[in-house]
């Protein structure tokens, strides 16, 4: 059963301790969300705590923040309700937390396809195009203006979930929220510069490496990038500098899914994108990941070739499909 954001409105109205927390490895919309609840809990003045396992990535150090984002789960006793956000599974908030969640009432606010409800409460609106927009719905229940620091965060986990209002998931609703930001003193072009100039030279030697390996399967239809573990010791990039990079191969034309294999230590992490009704989520569910239609991934344990073997086996018939 979904819970209705006025419910959750209310909800916050009268209850106290939230523990607010994203997915972990957070992108614009998971910090972007974070930030935007808590600034609404700080208006109501409730006490809150930011979390993230992983914590905020470098290039969104700048988002303003309404209190500290912390990386260790505070004491147990010390939480009363604890709001998930912009995680398609509960094993995307770190095992900690995964751990924790069962001991305490919950909120789970997302908008990925196939989440399994795993809150106390559950407000899942998969045609959102962000968490961060689900968010401005809460703000308009309690009659918080939509200005500020809040507006920056929820401008933030719209524009990077959207690809900048260009996919499939930019509805008529989400160019009307960014119009009444805009009417209300938000500055789009200072907000963009701030998210879209963050790269190093460590990124651009990452991206010019990976995007001139690029291989290409089925007649062109596949496009797949390779991220083994040693290429961020030897370009001195961060995980998070591969953010995005997958994007540039559906560039490519005639390419109909993009796939990105990156290796960790133990497990390989990989993402797939397409475009229109190629519909890439059922393939990462096959592997126990997960998404959306044209955005998805997840993790296999295995090696760089292994998966790489498998992953092409499962994309193919998609990929190939009414061609
Ligand atoms: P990305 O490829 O950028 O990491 O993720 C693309 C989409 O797939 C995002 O919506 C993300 O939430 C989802 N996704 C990525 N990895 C996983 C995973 O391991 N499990 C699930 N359920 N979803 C994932
Ligand atoms: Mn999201």
């Amino acid at each position: 059963m979904s819970t209705i954001p006025a419910d959750i409105a209310d909800l916050l109205t009268r209850e106290d301790n939230f523990l607010v927390a994203a997915h972990f490895n957070p992108d614009g919309d998971a910090i972007g969300a974070t930030a935007a609840l808590g600034f609404i809990l700080s208006a109501l003045g409730k006490q809150f705590q930011l979390y993230n396992a992983t914590g905020i990535p470098p290039q969104f150090v700048w988002m303003a923040l309404p209190g500290p984002l912390v990386t260790e789960l505070p004491p147990a006793d010390s939480i009363s309700w604890i709001i998930t956000l912009d995680s398609g599974d509960a094993d995307r908030l770190g095992a900690d937390l995964k751990a924790l969640l069962p001991k305490k009432q919950s909120i789970n606010i997302d908008h990925h396809l196939g989440n399994p409800e795993y809150g106390t409460l559950n407000w899942v609106d998969t045609t959102a195009s962000s968490t961060g927009e689900m968010i401005s719905r809460l703000a308009d229940a309690l009659g918080l203006a939509l200005r500020g620091s809040l507006a920056e965060a929820i401008y933030t986990a719209m524009v990077t979930d959207t690809g900048g209002f260009r996919f499939s998931n930019t509805r008529p609703e989400t160019m009307e929220l960014a119009a009444r930001m805009i009417r209300a003193g938000l500055n789009p072009g200072l907000v963009n510069a701030k998210i879209d100039n963050q790269w190093t030279m460590a990124r651009i030697k990452l991206w010019s490496e990976v995007m001139s390996n690029v291989a290409m399967y089925s007649d062109g239809r596949i496009g797949v990038i390779r991220l083994p573990v040693d290429i961020f010791d030897r370009t001195g990039a961060t995980r998070a500098d591969c953010d995005g990079l997958i994007n540039n191969v559906m560039r490519i034309r005639g390419v109909r899914v993009a796939m990105s294999l990156r290796e960790d230590t133990d497990y390989i992490k990989f993402s797939l994108r397409s475009v229109g009704d190629v519909n890439v989520r059922d393939v990462a569910a096959s592997f126990g990941g997960g998404g959306h239609k044209n955005a998805a991934g997840g993790q296999i344990v295995s090696d760089l070739e292994t998966a790489q073997a498998q992953l092409l086996e499962a994309v193919e018939p998609i990929a190939t499909d009414g061609v």
